[in-house]
Protein backbone atom coordinates (compact mmCIF):
# COMPACT_ATOMS: atom_id res chain seq x y z
CA UNK A 1 0.00 0.00 0.00
CA UNK A 2 2.57 2.05 0.89
CA UNK A 3 4.56 2.01 -2.94
CA UNK A 4 1.09 2.55 -4.59
CA UNK A 5 0.49 5.84 -2.41
CA UNK A 6 4.13 7.02 -3.78
CA UNK A 7 5.14 7.31 -0.29
CA UNK A 8 8.32 5.79 1.01
CA UNK A 9 8.34 3.41 3.72
CA UNK A 10 7.87 6.66 6.57
CA UNK A 11 4.24 6.42 6.03
CA UNK A 12 4.73 3.52 8.72
CA UNK A 13 6.19 5.72 11.31
CA UNK A 14 3.50 8.46 10.75
CA UNK A 15 0.64 6.65 10.06
CA UNK A 16 -0.52 8.06 13.59
CA UNK A 17 0.34 11.69 12.62
CA UNK A 18 -1.29 11.02 8.98
CA UNK A 19 -4.81 9.90 11.34
CA UNK A 20 -4.46 12.75 13.50
CA UNK A 21 -4.15 15.06 11.23
CA UNK A 22 -6.37 13.71 8.80
CA UNK A 23 -8.84 14.19 11.39
CA UNK A 24 -8.48 17.90 11.88
CA UNK A 25 -8.99 18.29 8.45
CA UNK A 26 -12.12 16.70 8.34
CA UNK A 27 -12.74 18.43 11.10
CA UNK A 28 -11.96 22.17 9.55
CA UNK A 29 -14.25 20.88 6.28
CA UNK A 30 -17.55 20.25 8.85
CA UNK A 31 -16.49 24.10 10.19
CA UNK A 32 -16.67 25.70 7.46
CA UNK A 33 -20.36 23.49 6.67
CA UNK A 34 -21.22 24.65 10.36
CA UNK A 35 -20.92 28.24 9.69
CA UNK A 36 -22.79 27.88 6.42
CA UNK A 37 -25.46 26.06 7.65
CA UNK A 38 -25.65 27.49 11.03
CA UNK A 39 -25.10 24.20 13.05
CA UNK A 40 -23.73 25.89 16.18
CA UNK A 41 -25.57 26.35 19.32
CA UNK A 42 -24.99 28.34 22.54
CA UNK A 43 -25.56 26.60 26.18
CA UNK A 44 -25.80 28.29 29.14
CA UNK A 45 -24.67 27.42 32.33
CA UNK A 46 -25.45 29.96 35.21
CA UNK A 47 -23.39 31.41 37.79
CA UNK A 48 -24.49 32.59 41.61
CA UNK A 49 -23.27 34.51 44.26
CA UNK A 50 -22.57 32.76 47.58
CA UNK A 51 -22.87 36.76 48.95
CA UNK A 52 -26.54 36.75 48.23
CA UNK A 53 -27.16 33.18 46.52
CA UNK A 54 -28.44 34.89 43.82
CA UNK A 55 -28.31 34.23 40.23
CA UNK A 56 -25.90 36.80 38.36
CA UNK A 57 -25.45 35.57 35.01
CA UNK A 58 -24.66 33.02 32.46
CA UNK A 59 -21.60 31.34 30.80
CA UNK A 60 -22.33 31.06 27.32
CA UNK A 61 -21.23 28.00 25.64
CA UNK A 62 -20.76 26.50 22.19
CA UNK A 63 -22.00 23.10 21.00
CA UNK A 64 -21.48 22.28 17.13
CA UNK A 65 -25.11 20.46 16.67
CA UNK A 66 -23.79 17.78 13.94
CA UNK A 67 -26.58 16.34 11.54
CA UNK A 68 -25.35 13.25 11.71
CA UNK A 69 -22.40 12.76 14.72
CA UNK A 70 -24.78 15.00 17.52
CA UNK A 71 -23.61 17.51 19.59
CA UNK A 72 -19.98 17.75 19.60
CA UNK A 73 -17.95 19.58 22.46
CA UNK A 74 -16.25 22.61 21.92
CA UNK A 75 -13.05 20.61 23.55
CA UNK A 76 -12.89 18.80 20.13
CA UNK A 77 -12.91 21.50 17.70
CA UNK A 78 -11.53 25.16 19.37
CA UNK A 79 -8.11 23.97 18.74
CA UNK A 80 -8.70 23.21 15.16
CA UNK A 81 -10.78 26.31 14.60
CA UNK A 82 -8.07 28.82 16.00
CA UNK A 83 -5.18 26.83 13.87
CA UNK A 84 -7.27 27.62 10.92
CA UNK A 85 -8.40 31.10 11.97
CA UNK A 86 -11.74 30.07 11.68
CA UNK A 87 -12.21 31.02 15.19
CA UNK A 88 -12.98 34.21 13.77
CA UNK A 89 -16.06 33.88 12.17
CA UNK A 90 -17.20 31.49 14.83
CA UNK A 91 -15.88 33.99 17.61
CA UNK A 92 -17.78 36.99 15.40
CA UNK A 93 -20.90 34.53 15.68
CA UNK A 94 -20.65 33.25 19.18
CA UNK A 95 -20.42 37.18 20.48
CA UNK A 96 -23.14 38.20 18.06
CA UNK A 97 -25.92 35.40 19.22
CA UNK A 98 -25.01 35.36 23.09
CA UNK A 99 -25.75 39.27 23.04
CA UNK A 100 -28.62 38.88 21.05
CA UNK A 101 -29.79 36.14 23.40
CA UNK A 102 -29.24 37.79 26.52
CA UNK A 103 -31.34 40.82 25.13
CA UNK A 104 -34.10 38.97 25.14
CA UNK A 105 -33.98 37.87 28.66
CA UNK A 106 -36.53 38.40 30.90
CA UNK A 107 -34.03 40.02 33.57
CA UNK A 108 -32.18 42.20 32.47
CA UNK A 109 -29.63 42.72 35.46
CA UNK A 110 -28.27 38.96 34.42
CA UNK A 111 -24.69 39.17 32.31
CA UNK A 112 -23.40 37.05 29.69
CA UNK A 113 -20.11 36.09 29.44
CA UNK A 114 -18.69 34.88 26.61
CA UNK A 115 -15.21 32.93 25.75
CA UNK A 116 -12.63 34.58 23.70
CA UNK A 117 -9.53 32.84 21.92
CA UNK A 118 -6.46 34.59 21.75
CA UNK A 119 -6.66 34.00 18.32
CA UNK A 120 -9.33 36.15 17.85
CA UNK A 121 -7.54 38.64 19.65
CA UNK A 122 -4.26 39.16 17.48
CA UNK A 123 -7.16 39.19 14.30
CA UNK A 124 -7.46 42.48 15.61
CA UNK A 125 -10.66 44.93 15.75
CA UNK A 126 -11.61 43.17 18.65
CA UNK A 127 -13.07 46.41 20.47
CA UNK A 128 -14.89 47.16 17.41
CA UNK A 129 -16.57 43.98 17.29
CA UNK A 130 -17.88 44.16 20.84
CA UNK A 131 -18.91 47.43 19.95
CA UNK A 132 -20.87 46.50 17.07
CA UNK A 133 -22.51 43.41 18.87
CA UNK A 134 -23.55 45.76 21.67
CA UNK A 135 -25.11 48.35 19.06
CA UNK A 136 -26.59 45.60 17.57
CA UNK A 137 -28.15 43.85 19.95
CA UNK A 138 -29.05 46.98 22.05
CA UNK A 139 -27.67 44.80 25.55
CA UNK A 140 -26.46 46.90 28.07
CA UNK A 141 -23.06 46.75 27.87
CA UNK A 142 -22.49 46.48 31.76
CA UNK A 143 -24.26 43.14 30.98
CA UNK A 144 -21.18 41.82 28.37
CA UNK A 145 -18.07 39.88 30.25
CA UNK A 146 -15.96 38.52 28.16
CA UNK A 147 -13.59 35.71 29.29
CA UNK A 148 -9.83 35.28 28.65
CA UNK A 149 -7.32 32.97 29.06
CA UNK A 150 -3.47 33.44 30.60
CA UNK A 151 -1.82 32.50 27.46
CA UNK A 152 -3.52 35.60 25.29
CA UNK A 153 -1.40 37.57 27.91
CA UNK A 154 2.33 36.45 27.36
CA UNK A 155 2.36 37.44 23.66
CA UNK A 156 2.43 41.43 22.71
CA UNK A 157 1.46 42.43 25.88
CA UNK A 158 1.47 46.46 25.65
CA UNK A 159 -1.37 45.78 22.41
CA UNK A 160 -3.62 43.35 24.53
CA UNK A 161 -3.56 45.61 27.60
CA UNK A 162 -4.61 48.80 24.58
CA UNK A 163 -7.72 46.09 23.45
CA UNK A 164 -8.56 44.91 26.64
CA UNK A 165 -9.02 48.27 28.23
CA UNK A 166 -10.73 49.63 25.38
CA UNK A 167 -13.21 47.24 25.78
CA UNK A 168 -13.34 47.79 29.55
CA UNK A 169 -14.07 51.55 29.04
CA UNK A 170 -17.37 50.59 26.42
CA UNK A 171 -18.53 48.87 30.14
CA UNK A 172 -17.97 45.48 29.43
CA UNK A 173 -16.43 43.16 32.13
CA UNK A 174 -13.52 41.14 31.84
CA UNK A 175 -12.75 37.88 33.48
CA UNK A 176 -9.53 36.06 33.28
CA UNK A 177 -10.56 32.30 32.83
CA UNK A 178 -9.13 28.76 33.97
CA UNK A 179 -6.87 30.34 36.60
CA UNK A 180 -3.74 28.80 37.84
CA UNK A 181 -3.51 26.64 34.68
CA UNK A 182 -1.41 28.69 32.52
CA UNK A 183 2.13 30.64 33.36
CA UNK A 184 0.27 32.22 36.10
CA UNK A 185 2.65 35.58 36.23
CA UNK A 186 1.30 37.19 39.07
CA UNK A 187 1.98 40.82 37.68
CA UNK A 188 -0.57 39.95 35.00
CA UNK A 189 -3.26 40.54 37.75
CA UNK A 190 -1.78 43.89 38.00
CA UNK A 191 -1.06 44.91 34.60
CA UNK A 192 -4.68 43.76 33.45
CA UNK A 193 -8.30 45.54 33.85
CA UNK A 194 -9.91 42.17 35.46
CA UNK A 195 -12.79 42.85 37.25
CA UNK A 196 -13.14 38.49 38.05
CA UNK A 197 -10.67 35.91 38.44
CA UNK A 198 -12.33 32.43 37.70
CA UNK A 199 -10.08 30.16 39.91
CA UNK A 200 -9.84 26.37 37.66
CA UNK A 201 -11.68 23.20 37.92
CA UNK A 202 -8.78 21.14 38.33
CA UNK A 203 -8.18 23.07 41.66
CA UNK A 204 -11.66 22.65 43.43
CA UNK A 205 -11.77 19.26 42.11
CA UNK A 206 -9.59 18.28 44.79
CA UNK A 207 -10.70 21.26 47.49
CA UNK A 208 -11.10 19.55 51.20
CA UNK A 209 -9.10 16.67 49.92
CA UNK A 210 -5.77 18.20 49.45
CA UNK A 211 -3.83 20.57 51.80
CA UNK A 212 -1.81 22.40 48.90
CA UNK A 213 -5.35 22.80 46.94
CA UNK A 214 -6.98 24.19 50.10
CA UNK A 215 -4.25 26.32 50.54
CA UNK A 216 -3.94 27.62 46.59
CA UNK A 217 -7.79 28.44 46.86
CA UNK A 218 -7.67 30.51 49.97
CA UNK A 219 -4.72 32.53 48.95
CA UNK A 220 -6.27 32.93 45.49
CA UNK A 221 -9.52 34.25 47.02
CA UNK A 222 -7.39 36.58 49.31
CA UNK A 223 -5.44 37.94 46.73
CA UNK A 224 -9.29 38.85 44.65
CA UNK A 225 -9.98 40.83 48.07
CA UNK A 226 -6.81 42.95 47.67
CA UNK A 227 -6.89 43.55 44.65
CA UNK A 228 -10.97 44.36 44.53
CA UNK A 229 -11.48 41.58 41.81
CA UNK A 230 -14.04 39.00 41.97
CA UNK A 231 -13.36 35.28 42.52
CA UNK A 232 -15.70 32.94 40.73
CA UNK A 233 -14.76 28.93 41.49
CA UNK A 234 -15.29 26.83 38.17
CA UNK A 235 -16.89 22.80 38.62
CA UNK A 236 -18.26 23.31 41.68
CA UNK A 237 -20.24 19.76 42.18
CA UNK A 238 -20.25 19.32 46.08
CA UNK A 239 -21.42 21.00 48.65
CA UNK A 240 -18.43 20.73 50.59
CA UNK A 241 -17.09 22.32 47.79
CA UNK A 242 -19.67 25.13 48.52
CA UNK A 243 -19.24 25.12 52.49
CA UNK A 244 -15.31 25.57 51.83
CA UNK A 245 -15.88 28.27 49.34
CA UNK A 246 -18.40 30.25 51.32
CA UNK A 247 -15.77 30.11 54.25
CA UNK A 248 -12.99 31.36 52.32
CA UNK A 249 -14.69 34.26 51.08
CA UNK A 250 -15.50 32.95 47.47
CA UNK A 251 -17.73 35.86 45.63
CA UNK A 252 -19.11 33.32 42.71
CA UNK A 253 -20.33 30.05 41.95
CA UNK A 254 -20.41 27.67 38.91
CA UNK A 255 -20.88 23.96 38.42
CA UNK A 256 -23.30 21.01 38.16
CA UNK A 257 -24.04 20.99 41.09
CA UNK A 258 -26.25 24.40 40.55
CA UNK A 259 -26.92 23.22 36.90
CA UNK A 260 -25.29 21.57 33.67
CA UNK A 261 -24.98 23.97 30.45
CA UNK A 262 -28.36 24.22 28.53
CA UNK A 263 -31.28 26.56 28.49
CA UNK A 264 -31.55 29.67 30.17
CA UNK A 265 -34.04 29.07 33.10
CA UNK A 266 -36.26 31.85 32.96
CA UNK A 267 -37.88 32.79 36.26
CA UNK A 268 -35.57 31.53 38.58
CA UNK A 269 -33.27 34.27 40.48
CA UNK A 270 -32.00 32.45 43.66
CA UNK A 271 -30.31 28.95 44.32
CA UNK A 272 -32.15 26.28 45.38
CA UNK A 273 -32.32 25.86 49.39
CA UNK A 274 -30.46 22.51 48.99
CA UNK A 275 -27.47 25.07 47.41
CA UNK A 276 -27.42 27.24 50.28
CA UNK A 277 -26.01 26.33 53.56
CA UNK A 278 -26.62 30.06 54.48
CA UNK A 279 -30.43 28.56 55.14
CA UNK A 280 -28.65 25.20 56.93
CA UNK A 281 -26.02 26.23 58.24
CA UNK A 282 -22.90 23.48 58.07
CA UNK A 283 -21.36 23.18 61.62
CA UNK A 284 -17.94 24.33 59.97
CA UNK A 285 -19.21 27.31 58.41
CA UNK A 286 -20.69 28.50 61.64
CA UNK A 287 -18.46 31.84 61.72
CA UNK A 288 -19.83 32.56 58.32
CA UNK A 289 -23.83 33.07 59.62
P1 LIG B 1 -14.37 27.05 30.10
O1 LIG B 1 -14.58 28.41 29.54
O2 LIG B 1 -13.46 26.93 31.25
O3 LIG B 1 -15.83 26.52 30.41
C1 LIG B 1 -16.13 25.68 31.49
C2 LIG B 1 -16.22 24.25 31.05
O4 LIG B 1 -16.38 23.45 32.21
C3 LIG B 1 -17.42 23.94 30.18
O5 LIG B 1 -17.07 22.90 29.28
C4 LIG B 1 -18.43 23.45 31.18
O6 LIG B 1 -19.42 22.62 30.62
C5 LIG B 1 -17.55 22.67 32.10
N1 LIG B 1 -18.12 22.55 33.44
C6 LIG B 1 -18.91 23.42 34.08
N2 LIG B 1 -19.23 23.01 35.32
C7 LIG B 1 -18.60 21.84 35.49
C8 LIG B 1 -18.54 20.91 36.58
O7 LIG B 1 -19.14 21.10 37.64
N3 LIG B 1 -17.78 19.81 36.42
C9 LIG B 1 -17.11 19.57 35.26
N4 LIG B 1 -16.38 18.46 35.16
N5 LIG B 1 -17.14 20.42 34.20
C10 LIG B 1 -17.88 21.55 34.31
P2 LIG B 1 -17.39 23.00 27.73
O8 LIG B 1 -18.71 23.65 27.51
O9 LIG B 1 -17.15 21.66 27.15
O10 LIG B 1 -16.31 24.00 27.20
C11 LIG B 1 -14.95 23.65 27.24
C12 LIG B 1 -14.08 24.82 26.89
O11 LIG B 1 -14.25 25.20 25.52
C13 LIG B 1 -14.41 26.09 27.68
O12 LIG B 1 -13.82 26.05 28.96
C14 LIG B 1 -13.81 27.15 26.79
O13 LIG B 1 -12.42 27.25 27.01
C15 LIG B 1 -14.06 26.58 25.42
N6 LIG B 1 -15.25 27.22 24.82
C16 LIG B 1 -16.55 26.95 25.02
N7 LIG B 1 -17.33 27.79 24.32
C17 LIG B 1 -16.49 28.63 23.66
C18 LIG B 1 -16.68 29.74 22.76
O14 LIG B 1 -17.80 30.16 22.43
N8 LIG B 1 -15.55 30.35 22.27
C19 LIG B 1 -14.30 29.94 22.63
N9 LIG B 1 -13.24 30.59 22.11
N10 LIG B 1 -14.09 28.91 23.47
C20 LIG B 1 -15.17 28.27 23.98
MG1 LIG C 1 -15.00 30.19 30.27
MG1 LIG D 1 -12.79 27.95 32.70
MG1 LIG E 1 -11.29 25.93 29.79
Amino acid sequence: RAKHSGRSTFVWYTSEMDAEAQKRKEIEAGLVKALKFDQFELVYQPQFSLHDNRLKGYEALIRWEHPTKGTISPDVFISVAEDTGLIEDIGDWVLRRACQEAATWEDKSLRVAVNFSPAQFRAGETQKKVAKAIAESGLDPRRLEIEITESLLIADTDAVVETLEDIHALGVTIAMDDFGTGYSSLSYLSRFPFDKIKIDRSFIRTLGRDIGTDAIVTSIIGLGRSLNVQITAEGVESQEQVTLLRAAGCDLVQGYLFGRPGAVRQGISTMSAAEAPLSRPHPDAADQT
